[in-house]
Order: structure tokens, then sequence, then C-alpha cells
């Protein structure tokens, strides 16, 4: 990608991004999102913290932070989060520090995170850096079958992931972009050339004003 870095500043050529990926569960974002992740050294996941217990393939620190409620309920009070949401029964928050640190560096972040989180980020100061994504099965048939394939829910957590489907997807107008995911190497296709138009919007290209004057021999 082109980045225009100012001569001899320690300022990075852009700000990062902060790139929102929403679904209902089960359309495909947990394999997008590592997929996107795995391909591209320029953006990193935010990993958020949970009351939730883990799954068996997740990892502590790696999927998420897993924390008792004592625990979060103390990282609200000390601003720590960035944004929190109850899902599930279970809360959820992104923690604030490694965010800003990527941002100021450079580096785009992934959130997967919900519709109530992607609200909140709109309303911070951050919210010029936001690009919201929802993704949207292709049907809700589908998506059932997916979430029993995965077969990390007890049938009533995956009857309950079904009623919260429908209420997730009632809020894909408050997205940016939003994306069928018939085929994952046709999203993953999408989701790229989202990244890359977006990190080349003129305000996100941080020393492009004095490349240009530089090459118009109008510096000073
Ligand atoms: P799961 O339990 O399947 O990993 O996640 C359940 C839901 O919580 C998903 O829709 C996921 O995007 C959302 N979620 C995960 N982390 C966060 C977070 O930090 N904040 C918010 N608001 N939602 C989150």
């Amino acid at each position: 990608m082109t980045a225009f870095a100012t001569p001899g500043s320690a300022t990075p050529a852009r700000r990062g991004l902060m790139f929102v990926m929403s679904s209902p569960s089960g359309a495909g974002k947990t394999t997008l999102s590592r997929r996107l992740l795995r391909e591209d050294p320029g953006i990193t996941l935010s990993v958020s913290a949970t009351t939730r217990p883990p799954r068996h393939d997740e990892t502590d620190g790696k999927d998420y932070y897993f924390v008792s409620p004592e625990r979060f309920q103390t990282m609200v009070k000390d601003h720590e989060l960035l944004e929190w949401a109850t899902v599930f029964g279970n809360r959820y928050g992104t923690p604030r520090a490694p965010v800003e640190a990527a941002l100021a560096s450079g580096s785009d972040v992934l959130f997967d995170i919900d519709w109530q989180g992607t609200q909140q980020l709109q309303q911070t100061d951050a919210a010029s850096d936001l690009v919201r994504i929802f993704i949207l099965p292709p049907d809700l048939g589908e998506l059932e079958r997916r979430l029993i394939a995965r077969d990390t829910d007890h049938p009533e957590v995956i009857a309950d992931r079904m009623a919260r489907a429908c209420d997730e997807i009632r809020h894909w107008g408050e997205y940016d972009y939003v994306l069928l995911n018939e085929s994952i190497e046709t999203c993953l296709a999408e989701l790229r050339a989202i990244l890359k138009a977006e990190r080349l919007r003129r305000k996100r290209q941080l020393g492009l004003a004095d490349f240009v004057r530089a090459m118009l021999g109008e510096g000073g």
C-alpha cells in the first residue's frame, strides 16, 4: 500500500482505523476475522474481556481474556474498557489501552463486537476512525445449521442464540458496509477490498499534504 511518511518525522504515515465486524453468532465472522488477521500484518485483533467460560478451542489472552464478574466490574469502574455490553447473560468489553496504543502506532484494529458495542464506539471521539461492517448469513436456516455444526453450545443456548440473531440482524442499518456471507472466499475478498479502500482515504494518509507540496516544489 502507498504510504506517505513525513521525512525525518516519527509521525506514522497513517493513523490506524477501527475495523468493526458484527454479525449474529454463526454467520462465519470468526473464520473471516481469523483469515484476515493471518494474512494481513497491518491489522491486529482487539482481544475482549469476557465473563463467559472458555470454549474447548479457545485460549486465554488470544481469543478472550476470561475474567471473573468481579474483575470485569473493576475494569468498568476504573474506565479500563472502551465499551462493554451484556450478551447471552455474559459481559463482554474492549480493553482500552491496547487499542489506543495500536491506533497511535498506525496499526489497524479489528473488533469482533456486537451492535451495542458498535453504537458505543460511534459515540466516542474515535468515531472518525471507525469502519463498521455487518455480516449477514445467507438465511436463518443456514445460520442454525452452522451453530449446530459448531457443536460448542448446549441446545438451549443455540435456541437463545437464534433468537438473539434476529435482534442483531435488526441493527444492520447502523453499519457502513453489509456483506452476505454465502461463500467465505467471496466475503473475504470483499473485506480485503473495504480495508484497502478505507486505508487509502485521504484523511487517513497523514503525510500526504507534505508529500504533494514537496512534489510540486512548494515546500517550506
Ligand atoms: P461469543 O460468546 O460467541 O464469543 O460472542 C458473543 C457475542 O459477543 C458476539 O456477537 C461477539 O461479537 C460479541 N462480543 C465479543 N466481544 C465483545 C466486546 O468486547 N464487546 C461487545 N459489545 N460485544 C462483544
